[in-house]
């Protein structure tokens, strides 16, 4: 590896030598010239009954060849246990499923959610229930009993599937706030008597494993994954069958997937990345999908990497910083020579972290961009190009982007390189969301003169790489998960003590940004480290620890607009010592 060094410790240019396979991409720029999403679909097998479904071309379409008895999931146990499914031996059981679907009377189009830990059964519920035609929504098992309960209302969730311990901690006391949840599949030991609870086993041994799938429209909605905003509820953002075009694109030339490939993503089927490149892109490739159902932790990683000779690894920015920690001679103790490939996204990649990589394993982290929204990779650093660590990367094929700014009711196209704006993509494309669950007039007002704005502050430089600046709004990126201000709000103002919150996302050197949250206390409520913790528990109670504020600080009254809003900006430039800016709206000041 050439590494050209600039005036810092972190060279500007990682240069590097022809990559041990050859790339898929090979020729940026000709393939860019040469791409149509059109052509893309059309290597796609689509159903035998007409339409396209991600689950036909994740297992299906592999049957009847060699990949039918190659492993498409390995999973690894916490406690060491070890379970292989073919590409056989998952069609079978998702045909299972979507049979059990079908006999329980749960209708294409109807809401399944997915609410557990790394288990196969997930993986086997998420395209079962894509077989069934039915809606799925995968939730994160860290999620507390008021997230699951507003998607899972939002939604009119139909079905769920968790385990027993998640049903009686989190579940079991929503049933009566959530009337259409008619079933919920507990995979283990099902709690005995409790109405509309059924067991997995039951349920699926005793169905088909054949299951035809029907005709499904390519437009047809086939996700719902929340994600947060700044104010109101969490937005649902709607996914259809055809984004699977994009999943294979992006399979095949961000993580430069090759058939013989054993491939890891360590994020939770939770976030759109675990599904997305958890579940789908890895089998719509028929590479071997490692699955790890523990946490994070730096020497079961590097065993994983190294047990399983995983040769593309897509990870996230706050275990690389962890792994950082630790040092590069905990890597070098494990013999890596299968690991060619690794990618990272989530939250902004550290230069010194791209560079960590090649010290540590001899290869750089490519850092990509997508969101929820997009559905897949748009923005990426690939196998056959140069990287300039702190980038993103550049635009995938058939992908078009810009840096643009709000003019009037339109856009303009920043020309000038390295001139922050708003990052733009030319609409549309396979796995563009295509709306927000019941707002319509939020999803439009994503759209400007052809373009889905992001939301994203980033820069192009002269070469056409994407640099990352901030985020438009005031959503914090907490460990790579996106957390909405309001919905931590939402559930302090619950407690009577609670007059008013704010929260704010603070820089951690870590995890990107901690949640933090300012609070006003009702009349007669005294500050105290009693009630600061009492306020902790509620929260992490009410939210779940992936959501829940880390810091709760006191304060007499909160600055708030005219209008009444609070103003997180202010408390944010206020906690950090930055310039407080244009204070014109501001009605009420604790610091007046
Ligand atoms: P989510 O919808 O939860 O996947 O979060 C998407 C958001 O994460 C983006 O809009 C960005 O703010 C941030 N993000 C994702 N990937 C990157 C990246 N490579 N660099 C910087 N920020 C990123």
């Amino acid at each position: 590896m050439t590494l050209q060094t600039a005036a810092s410790a972190v060279p500007a240019r990682i240069v590097k030598p022809a990559p041990r396979v050859p790339p898929n991409l090979a020729d940026y720029d000709a393939t860019c010239a040469a791409f149509s999403w059109a052509r893309a679909g059309a290597e796609l097998d689509g159903l035998p009954a007409g339409g396209l479904n991600i689950a036909h071309e994740a297992v299906d379409r592999h049957l009847g060849g060699p990949r039918e008895a190659r492993t498409a999931i390995r999973w690894i146990g916490k406690a060491g246990a070890r379970r292989e499914l073919s590409y056989g031996d998952l069609a079978r059981q998702t045909n299972r499923f979507a049979n059990a679907l079908r006999n329980l009377g749960v209708l294409p189009g109807e809401r399944v959610f997915v609410l557990m830990g790394r288990l196969p059964e997930l993986y086997i519920a998420v395209l079962g229930a894509l077989k069934a035609r039915c809606v799925v929504t995968p939730l994160f098992s860290a999620f507390g009993p008021e997230p699951i309960a507003t998607r899972a209302e939002m939604a009119d969730a139909r079905l769920l599937v968790t385990t027993p311990e998640l049903y009686q901690r989190k579940v079991k006391g929503l049933r009566a706030r959530l009337p259409g949840l008619k079933e919920v599949v507990v995979v283990g030991e099902a709690p005995t008597g409790e109405p509309g609870v059924v067991g997995w086993d039951a349920l699926v041994s005793t169905a088909p494993d054949r299951f035809t799938i029907e005709a499904t429209d390519p437009e047809s909605m086939a996700l719902l994954h929340f994600t947060s905003g700044t104010t109101g509820r969490p937005k649902g953002a709607v996914h259809v069958h055809g984004a699977v075009v994009a999943h294979a694109v992006t399979g095949r030339y961000a993580l430069d997937l090759h058939d013989d490939d054993v491939f890891w993503c360590t994020a939770d089927p939770g976030w759109v990345t675990g599904t997305s490149y958890g579940i789908v892109a890895p089998l719509v490739a028929g590479v071997t999908n490692v699955v790890v159902e523990a946490e994070f932790d730096a020497e079961t990683w590097y065993g994983v990497l190294e047990r399983e000779k995983v040769s593309v690894w897509y990870t996230a920015p706050t275990a690389i910083r962890m792994m950082m920690k630790l040092g590069a001679a905990a890597v070098q103790g494990h013999a890596l020579p299968a690991l060619r490939f690794m990618a990272s996204v989530g939250e902004p990649l550290n230069p010194e972290a791209v560079a960590w990589g090649v010290e540590a394993f001899g290869l750089p982290f490519h850092d990509n961009w997508w969101q929820t929204e997009t559905g897949g990779i748009m923005i990426a650093n690939f196998a056959a190009l140069d990287i300039k660590p702190g980038s993103m990367g550049r635009p995938l094929p058939g992908i078009t982007a810009a840096i643009v700014r709000r003019s009037g009711s339109g856009v303009e196209i920043v020309e000038t390189p390295m001139t922050d704006g708003e990052l733009a993509l030319k609409a549309p494309w396979p796995s563009m969301m295509r709306g927000y669950l019941h707002e319509d007039e939020r999803y439009r007002k994503c759209f400007v003169d052809g373009w889905y704005l992001t939301g994203d502050l980033a820069k192009r430089d002269d070469e056409g790489y994407f640099w990352f600046v901030g985020r438009a709004d005031d959503v914090i990126k907490s460990a790579g998960h996106l957390i909405g201000p309001f919905e931590v709000e939402s559930a302090l103002i619950e407690h009577p003590a609670v007059a008013e919150a704010g929260v704010i996302g603070i820089p951690d050197p870590t995890v990107g940004e901690m949640v933090k949250a300012f609070v006003a206390l009702k009349p007669g409520f005294e500050a105290s480290e009693a009630l600061n913790r009492e306020l902790l528990g509620h929260a992490r109670k009410r939210l779940g620890a992936a959501v829940a504020p880390k810091a709760i600080e006191f304060r007499a009254n909160l600055p708030k607009t005219r209008s009444g809003k609070i103003m997180r900006r202010l408390l944010k430039a206020r906690e950090l010592g930055l310039p407080e800016g244009d204070l014109s709206t501001l009605e009420s000041d604790e610091q007046k």
